[in-house]
């Protein structure tokens, strides 16, 4: 029997609703967007740092290779995936998998990973002295495969394995990523991202559905403040919300924050600044923050004390919607008094027991792209469950238990149940609890 009283979700109970838009409301076509991301790692190599145009590959031959969360040791030039205690589960040498006796004389009998403590107690992707990175969303995952391309690159050209890989490194993928997503290339049209997104968004983006809109519209109408809350600058956050939600995105909206730096969102204190266009302008205190008002940067605090003065409730709710574990979930858990909803593609990729399928296979091809043979599943591996108990024992399988209240596949299942549904959550007490799922539980998880 259950120790702990199961709490439950109700999105009717919330003061407030907030939303992060890539990858929560905003869907992209996944591999569209994970091909454009992959080109522009390499035309940065290709033509910045002069590495040859061999490197480049059909990102198709790659995409069992391609999985969210794995850990680079910059130092071994080994790509790596974690167990919730810190134990290497599996591992490449560049693209090359490495085998257990290998791995054991590397990383020792118990093959617990030096770096663990760091990356679970800061869920950071840039930190340990630059000695491990990791990237935990669609717009750089694709950072792993090139990883491993120039590790097998560079040896070759070395004849061996070299003493490090750390400043080759940074110096190539975060350094790309950086180059690619600087904010001010959305509007000069520079980089080798912004300008394919922005060319043809009809190719990038999934509009959402009718009945998603009417959702976001049922939920004002009930006097909820629904915010949006976004790492992007005001200029391609149009682009996505327009291309989305439609030309009158703001509507769906009480406040809208861009550029706010997640998680700087929820650790800085941070001012709302004003805009003219898309220039960042004066700060704004929060007694001036306006209904339907476009912000830049901001702070959790003074969006509270705004939900305060819209809806009158002293000590509002506040449920947040997010995609990402290291910029939503974390912060929202660890930083305010939030809940959180994770939404997770990885849940429906990975399947369900039939009973609970909620849409025919239709992105088969896309979740071909989610799932990696190679890594295993996002949640689970059986063969470290000494308990049997299926609870989750990857990395990101506990971080979900810890930091995240439920877990869904998308925004547009949610949108298709009514606003007082009553969704279990995860018990965050205990390790790898995995009860938070909706519709069902992904099937690595389920005992048959
Ligand atoms: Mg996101």
């Amino acid at each position: 029997m259950n120790r702990f009283c199961a709490r439950q979700l109700c999105l009717s109970a919330y003061d407030a609703i907030g939303f992060d838009l890539d990858h929560t409301l905003a869907k992209y076509n996944l591999i569209n967007q994970l091909q454009l991301t992959y080109d522009s790692i390499i035309d940065y190599l290709v033509k910045v740092k002069g590495y040859p145009e061999t490197m480049r590959s059909d990102l198709h031959t790659h995409k069992d290779f391609i999985a969210k969360g794995l850990f680079i040791d910059t130092e071994r030039g080994n790509i790596i995936k974690i167990s919730h205690s810190g134990k290497i589960l599996r591992a490449s040498h560049g693209t090359h998998m490495l085998p257990q006796d290998k791995l054991t004389s590397i990383y020792g009998d118990k093959l617990i990973w030096e770096h663990f403590n760091e990356a679970r107690d800061t869920v950071r992707a840039r930190c340990g002295e630059g000695k491990f990175a990791f990237w935990d969303n669609f717009f750089d995952v694709p950072g792993i495969i090139v990883c491993a391309q120039l590790i097998d690159y560079h040896d070759k050209q070395n004849n061996g394995p070299l003493d490090s890989y750390k400043s080759i490194i940074w110096e190539s993928v975060p350094a790309a990523l950086s180059h690619n997503y600087w904010f001010e290339y959305f509007g000069a049209n520079k980089g080798y991202f912004f300008p394919g997104i922005k060319s043809r968004p009809e190719k990038y983006y999934r509009p959402c559905s009718d009945r998603l809109k009417q959702w976001l519209k049922d939920l004002k109408k009930l006097n909820k403040c629904v915010f949006l809350t976004t790492s992007s600058h005001i200029d391609f956050a149009s682009l996505t919300a327009s291309s989305v939600l439609g030309p009158d995105w703001k509507s769906y909206f009480d406040i809208i924050m861009s550029n706010a730096r997640k998680p700087g969102f929820f650790r800085d204190n941070k001012p709302f600044l004003s805009l003219d266009g898309i220039k960042e302008c004066d700060s704004v205190p929060y007694t001036d923050l306006k209904q339907h008002g476009v912000y830049s940067s901001g702070n959790h605090i003074d969006l509270e004390k705004f939900v305060t003065k819209l809806t009158g409730a002293e000590t509002p709710k506040i449920v947040y919607f997010g995609d990402s574990l290291c910029s939503d979930a974390y912060p929202v858990k660890t930083m305010t008094n939030w809940d959180m909803v994770l939404v997770l593609e990885e849940m429906e990729a990975e399947g369900y027991h039939p009973e609970h399928e909620i849409q025919e296979k239709s992105y088969a091809e896309e979740e071909s792209f989610v799932l990696s043979e190679i890594w295993g599943s996002f949640f689970y591996h059986p063969e470290e469950d000494p308990l049997h108990n299926r609870h989750m024992n990857t990395f990101w399988g506990e971080l979900i238990t810890k930091y995240c209240d439920i877990a869904i596949p998308s925004v547009e299942y949610i949108a298709n149940l009514p606003l007082d549904h009553k969704f279990p959550c995860f018990v965050h007490e205990e390790d790898g609890n995995t009860d938070g799922f909706s519709p069902a539980k992904p099937k690595p998880l389920l005992n048959n």
